[in-house]
């Protein structure tokens, strides 16, 4: 019989190799959230570096076109000198690296004050968009230009910070602006690490763009209003997302920060390629490690799963031969009696009856002297042939049980029912035709007792086996080749008659 040992070691294999894939897959994604997480918060604290460094230098600069405009409102300052004028006018902040120039236009937009040069340049700026924004409108306060290419024939990119020079009276007076060069920005954003596909913008609040690394010169001054992306900076101080690049398609997670006080929007965007490099790497080596371990288990399982069967299979047989006699191949007494055993049990808990059949072969003693021991082997396995062709049902159990008596075991069979199977197996032995010469009709025949537990009850499964040899004698002593039943009657009966030699 087969156990389920085996089996059980597959599934608790599987199981095993299942919470080893689950606990890995556990660990990667962790692993995937971390890298994203501290993506995240560089691309963050990136954009607040930026937004802090640029606001700094926004103020500063800020201030001195305040100081400008102060100092504008002096009516002393007219009477200055050149040289000292020029010194009260614009600090030295104003000077600073980026900064390119502070210049003071008219209401016609004629340069009068310039930073850089005393005499100022000649140059008209009515037609810059800081110009006409602030002569148009009183209010507007600092405008941040949209960047240009500076007159003063520097090439470099910029942009303009102005304010409105007012007369007494509120009417436009002209405009103070300082240029800031693109390239401050471009600095700026060098250096830090955002990964081969990172992406780093600044723009306008309207969608200008005025910086972006990598640097593209021709998309300085590009309008991304229109882009999908724009949207989701606008009217938010700071945030995050992922997107997908317009131009090149890579997905990437944007943080964008707006400078405080001012139009001014920093992005930095890491491309969740980059995000993940590392984390791919890691994934595929514990993937696969996990996968190989669980192959393994499961292989080793099925091993010796194979084995474990292979082992049972040959206990199995060993114990089959164990219960099985040699020359009828039918069980052994032995055998026997733990089936009688069980079959006793389940009757007396199931309340069907149990019955028996003794069979013992007649004359055989003579049949030996005739023709040999030999033969009579041969004929005491035919005849345990046809004993055991009539064991059909399961619980049926046909035995031999010494010399040339067999016995059978038939679960849920009644006296009557076993009677008519005994004659049944009496005519089959009979019918096989074996010659015996020293018998009465010429072939070997066998005489039965029959006993069941549907007559009476009986102590134990023993009891019912003497009474279907007590039933088998009287078979013998009322002539042979015949068939007995037991009956209560009957086992009183004094049993002087010895076998007929
Ligand atoms: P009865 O009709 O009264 O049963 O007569 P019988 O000759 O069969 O009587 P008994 O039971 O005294 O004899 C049994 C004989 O069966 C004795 C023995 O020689 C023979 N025998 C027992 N076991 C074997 C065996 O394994 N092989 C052979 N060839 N003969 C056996
Ligand atoms: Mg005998
Ligand atoms: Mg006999």
């Amino acid at each position: 019989m087969m156990t389920r040992r085996p089996n059980v070691m597959i599934v608790i294999s599987i199981v095993l190799a299942a919470v080893l894939t689950a606990v890995a897959g556990w660990v990667m994604a962790q692993m995937r959230e971390d890298a994203l997480a501290s993506a995240r918060a560089a691309a963050y604290n990136m954009a607040l570096l930026f937004e802090r460094d640029a606001a700094r230098n926004l103020e500063i600069y800020e201030l001195s076109l305040q100081a400008v405009i102060d100092a504008l409102g002096d009516p002393r300052i007219a009477e200055l000198p050149d040289d000292i004028r020029q010194n009260v006018l614009f600090d030295r902040s104003a000077t600073a690296k980026h900064l390119g120039v502070i210049l003071v236009a008219n209401e016609a937009g004629d340069v009068i004050f310039d930073s850089r040069a005393s005499p100022p340049r000649e140059v008209n700026v009515a037609d810059r968009d800081y110009f006409i924004v602030q002569r148009d409108t009183p209010n507007m306060g600092l405008y941040v230009s949209r960047p240009f290419i500076p007159r003063d024939g520097a090439a470099n990119a910029t942009i303009g910070l102005s304010r409105r020079l007012s007369k007494p009276d509120g009417t436009f007076a002209g405009v103070v602006v300082g240029t800031m060069r693109l390239d401050y920005f471009r600095q700026l954003m060098s250096g830090v690490e955002i990964g081969a596909n990172g992406v780093v913008t600044l723009t306008l609040a309207d969608g200008t763009l005025l910086m972006r690394r990598p640097y593209a010169s021709a998309m300085i001054g590009k309008d991304l209003a229109d882009s999908a992306l724009f949207h989701r900076f606008e009217h938010v101080e700071a945030g995050g997302f992922f997107g997908v690049g317009p131009l090149d398609g890579v997905r990437r997670w944007f943080a964008f920060r707006r400078v405080e006080g001012y139009p001014l929007v920093f992005s930095v965007a890491v491309a969740a390629g980059d995000i993940y490099s590392e984390w791919r790497v890691r994934a595929w080596i514990i993937g696969s490690l996990t996968a190989l371990l669980d192959a393994s288990l499961i292989t080793l399982a099925l091993v010796l799963t194979r084995q474990l069967r292979r082992r049972e299979r040959v206990e199995d047989e060993l114990r089959a031969l164990a219960g099985t006699d040699a020359l009828t191949a039918l069980a052994n007494r032995r055998a026997f009696e733990a089936r009688a055993d069980h079959e006793w049990l389940r009757a007396r808990r199931s309340g069907q009856p149990l019955a028996v059949m003794m069979i013992d072969v007649d004359r055989f003693k003579r049949f030996n002297d005739r023709y040999g021991h030999a033969a009579g082997d041969g004929a005491l396995a035919a005849v345990a042939r046809a004993i055991g062709a009539h064991a059909r049902r399961p619980g049926d159990c046909a035995a031999r049980y010494g010399g040339e008596e067999f016995v059978l075991l038939l679960p849920e069979t009644g006296a009557a029912q076993a009677l008519a199977h005994a004659e049944r197996l009496r005519a089959a032995i009979e019918a096989l035709a074996v010659p015996h010469e020293d018998s009465p009709n010429g072939v070997l025949t066998a005489s039965v007792g029959v006993a069941s537990t549907s007559e009476r009850g009986f102590e134990n499964w023993r009891a019912l086996i003497e009474a279907a040899d007590a039933a088998l004698y009287t078979a013998k002593r009322a002539g042979r080749n015949r068939v007995a039943v037991w009956q209560p009657s009957v086992a009183r009966e004094p049993q002087d008659a010895g076998p007929d030699l």
